[in-house]
Order: C-alpha cells, then structure tokens, then sequence
C-alpha cells in the first residue's frame, strides 16, 4: 500500500480542502425532486423551497452548489479508475460526524450552501463507513433540526437496516453501478460486488415505493369529508428519499460500447426506477493501471449518452432503437460499431437513418411521432397539440414556437410547407449535422499562447485568451473545450476566458461569475 497521511492534514481546512477536492468528481448530485421543508416561523434550519436548492457548476460543469464533501478519502478498495484506490498516492484525510455537521450548519448559515452532499472511501468495512455516513445526516435532522437537502451516497455493502436507515434522513440516495457490464467490473474494480450493488438498489426501490404508496393512502384518507369532531388524528406516513435514487457510470475507462451503456441504463431506469443516470467521461489519472486507457474519450461522446438517455425517458426511444444491434455504419450516421455518432444527435441520427417515416404531418400525426421529429422539444409538441385542437397548425405557427425550422422542416408536412424531395436528398445528413454542430476546430492548448491568436475551442471564438505564466498550469486549460458557454477568471488574474457569448464589458466590470480555479479533469472519487 502505498497510500500515505499528511501530517498537516489535521485541520479542518486542509480537511476540507482534500475532501472537496475528492468529492467533486461525482456527477450524482443533482438536487430535484425531494419533498418541501423549510424553517418558516423560526423552527430548524434551511429550506428545499423558496429559492429552492441553487446549482452552480464548475468549469466542468459539474455541480459543486451542495457541500460536497468525502468523509474520508481512505479507501480499502483498489478499484483502478479512482483516485482515491488504496494504492493511489494522494493526500488522504478524515472527518469526525461532528466536523461534517458543523461545517454544513456553518456554511448553510453564510449562505454559501443549500445541502450537503456526502459520499466516503471505504474504511475498516461497508457497514462501519455506512454508520458515519448515516450518523452525520441523523444528527443534521435530529439535533439540529436541519431541513437542507442531503444526498447520501450509499456503500453497496452495507446492510438492509442501515440503508433504510440512510432513507429516513436524506433527500436522495445513490449507489454507483460504476461500470456497465460485470465484466468490466470485475477487470476493474474486482472487489465490488455487481450483484450486491444491484441488491441495494432493489431495496432502495421498495422502501421508496412503500414510502409512496403510505403517503398516497394518507392523501386519499385526508379528502374524506368527516366532521370535525370525528376526523381521526393519521399518522404521518414514513418518509425515505424523497428525491428518489440515481446512479453514476463511468464511461471510457474500458471498452464498453454505447450501445451496452445505454442497455445498462435502461434496465437501471425500469428496474430500479432510477430519477436519473450520470454518465462521467473517464479522466486518466497518475500512476494509472496498463488496463486503463491513456486517453480520455471525448467529451462529446458523454453528451451524446446524455441526449440518449434523455430521448430514452421523455421521449419514447427505446435504447435498442437509438443504437441498433446491425449498427450500419452508414452516411447518415445513424451509429457505428455500437457508439453512437459524435456528428450529430441521437434523435437526429434516427430520423435520418428512418426517413421511410418521414415526413410527419404535424396537424394529423399521434405525439410519439411529432416528438420523434429532430428539432421538436416536448414543450413544443404539447403547444403543437394544444393549436392544433383549435386550428390548422402552419409555418408560421412553427416559428413562433422559436422551434430550429431549418432542422424541423426536412421532416415536416404543414398545409403550407411540403419537404419534397430534400428529404430524400444525399446531401441532407452533412447539411443538418453542420447546421446543428458549431464548427469544430481541435485547438491545440498553446494556441494563441502569446495571446495573439483567438483560438477556437469547441468552435467558440475567445476574445482573448492570455495564457498563465505559470506554465504548469497549461494542461488546465484543457477542460475549457467541455463548455458550451464559458466564463472564468482566475483569481490570479493570470487566465481570462471569454466567449462571443459573453458581453465584452462584463469582463471589465467584474460582473463574471465568481472566480472558479480551473483544473483538469481529475479522476473519479466516488464511494462504493
Ligand atoms: S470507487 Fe469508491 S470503493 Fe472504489 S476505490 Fe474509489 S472510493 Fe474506494
């Protein structure tokens, strides 16, 4: 073991330092869905509604609005892809439950945060670490009558009551699958269990149920009209996890096609009811395995899985459909040797791979063909049903939905508007995935190094770019090709990014957002 403790690592900022650090790789922190508490008329502390829970996101986008904290980075684990793996040489530290409390009371109270987020490596044994993790929450709620949100990752070992256990105090639980397949989880985390996660979950799935289902009889109980002296005091029905769970998986750190991902997600979605799967594109880490890859995958490609995903739960696709098993590779990129296309998105990869059903007549066709259309959101679909109801739906009505009509129109039939033969055209994939995807230039991190270039980066036009005169700092700036929309300044005044996006003089006037450090993308630290 080759893991060592920083003498200095006893304080709490050096604490908190590691920890965060460590933590906020998890892309399983979305705060939606959880029950509304609040602190009206002077009883405990914080709120889930008002200005409900706030997101920021980090350079990488990821979310770092919760205190998102590890318990400790020890872990007795060596899954390959983590940073925090037995075998790692990082900085290691530890938390006390109190320390946990009273930094969220703390920075809840400074307003600096609207939940906590807890995760933990693995120390001693999955039951031991899972009765930290839950104590911290029990004394949030109990003695300090916290009503925060709070996300408890959840070691997959652990047992049925401490995970019940776990459900009575925080918002949403999780348990990462980590990885799609067993196999590629017995090659890369060999001492996680892929059946015993799978177990937790389930269980995880019947206390939400069973919660639901009580406060549903509650609800029905409570609309029988009864006179006042006969109503009967209820009691009120058992809470767990509101939010619901989710889960994480890790794509990029071994061969797994999209195809399986995307199989592995849906199962997840109807087995467990999962409110969501994160997928986090695998980042090389220091002193990596020879089974891991060198080389991130593209960010893209975790973009890609998101939209899938999304078209698999809001859309009717079923993930067989957006990757099929034959997997032509073909000029319309509907997907190639199980991955989906980088080009272009899933759903306009389909329509394109499918044009024997189009075009749609937007005023006779059923929803689930309108949402199939490339362009058309859900909301527009509704608003579409909606006027149509009423009155013929036209180009014009299209526009005025703000719907992108030049991706729209090669598969629609308005009473005004008929595709003809551009439907049929060669040219149409390459015309479309042009007209849906910035120009993608790969610039190469020292462009514009002297700041005389105005490098592209994920076919955004920087203003300016002046490199850190710390050089070291370089292969941070890697990162910036993740964002769609960028603003950052350093601290150090030494990197100022600006986009075309952003207005020039909020750059001079300090109205960026807060400083955030940019950093690579670090590996995972995730808890069981
Ligand atoms: S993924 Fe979790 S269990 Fe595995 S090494 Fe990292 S912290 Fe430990």
């Amino acid at each position: 073991m080759t893991s060592q403790s920083i003498p200095d690592a006893d304080t709490t900022q050096r604490k908190l330092a590691i920890l965060a650090d460590a933590a906020k790789y998890d892309a399983s922190c979305s705060s939606s869905g959880t029950s509304k508490r609040n602190s009206v008329g002077g009883k405990g502390i914080g709120s889930t509604e008002g200005s409900g829970i706030c997101h920021s996101y980090a350079p990488d986008g990821r979310c770092i609005s919760l205190l998102k904290i590890l318990l400790t980075n020890f872990c007795t684990y060596d899954c390959l892809y983590c940073v925090n793996r037995v075998s790692s040489n990082v900085p290691r530290a530890r938390f006390s439950v109190d320390e946990v409390v009273n930094l969220t009371l703390d920075f809840y109270r400074r307003n600096c945060i609207e939940g906590l987020f807890l995760s933990s490596g693995i120390i001693q044994n999955p039951d031991y670490t899972m009765e930290q993790v839950v104590e911290v929450a029990r004394k949030l709620r109990e003695e300090h009558d916290f009503r925060g949100y709070i996300h408890l990752k959840t070691i997959p070992d652990a047992s049925a009551g401490l995970l019940a256990k776990a459900g009575k105090y925080a918002d949403r639980l999780s348990i990462n699958i980590e990885l799609p397949t067993q196999e590629s989880l017995q090659s890369l985390a060999p001492e996680k269990d892929g059946p015993a996660i799978r177990r937790s979950m389930a269980r995880l799935r019947l206390h939400i149920d069973d919660a639901k289902g009580a406060a549903l009889d509650q609800s029905r109980g409570s609309i029988i009209s009864m006179p006042l002296s006969r109503k009967v005091q209820r009691s009120t029905a058992p809470r767990f996890a509101p939010a619901g769970q989710s889960t994480q998986m890790i794509v990029g750190a071994d061969a797994t096609d999209d195809r399986t991902i995307l199989r592995a997600s849906a199962s997840l979605y109807s087995a467990y009811r999962m409110r969501r799967v994160y997928y986090s594109a695998f980042s090389p880490i220091p002193d990596a395995s020879a089974r891991l890859p060198l080389k991130q995958p593209p960010l893209m490609r975790e973009h890609r899985l998101y939209q899938a995903d999304w078209l698999i739960r809001f859309y009717g696709f079923s993930h067989d459909e957006i990757v099929p098993d034959d997997s032509p590779s073909n000029t319309d990129g509907a997907s190639t040797g199980g991955m989906l296309s980088l080009d272009m998105d899933p759903k306009l990869a389909w329509a394109l791979a499918h044009r024997e059903s189009f075009p749609v007549d937007v005023n006779k066709a059923p929803r689930e063909m309108l949402l199939r259309v490339p362009g058309l959101g859900v909301k527009a679909v509704v608003r579409i049903l909606q006027a149509r109801s009423v009155r013929l739906v036209r180009a014009d009505d299209l526009a005025r939905l703000h719907v992108p009509l030049k991706k729209v129109m090669p598969f629609v039939l308005l009473p005004d508007h008929h595709p003809g033969a551009t439907l049929d055209g060669n040219h149409l994939a390459s015309h479309l995935a042009a007209l849906v995807r910035p120009q993608q230039v790969q610039g190469s991190l020292f462009d514009g190094f002297d700041g005389t270039d105005e490098p592209l980066i994920n076919g955004l036009r920087h203003k300016r770019f002046v490199a850190s005169k710390d050089t070291s700092e370089l292969p941070a700036m890697h990162t910036l090709t993740a964002l769609p929309l960028l603003s950052t300044v350093r601290t150090d005044s030494t990197v100022f990014e600006t986009l075309d996006t952003l207005p020039a003089p909020a750059l001079t006037t300090g109205a960026i957002a807060p400083a955030i450090p940019v950093r690579p993308r670090a590996p995972l630290a995730l808890a069981a």
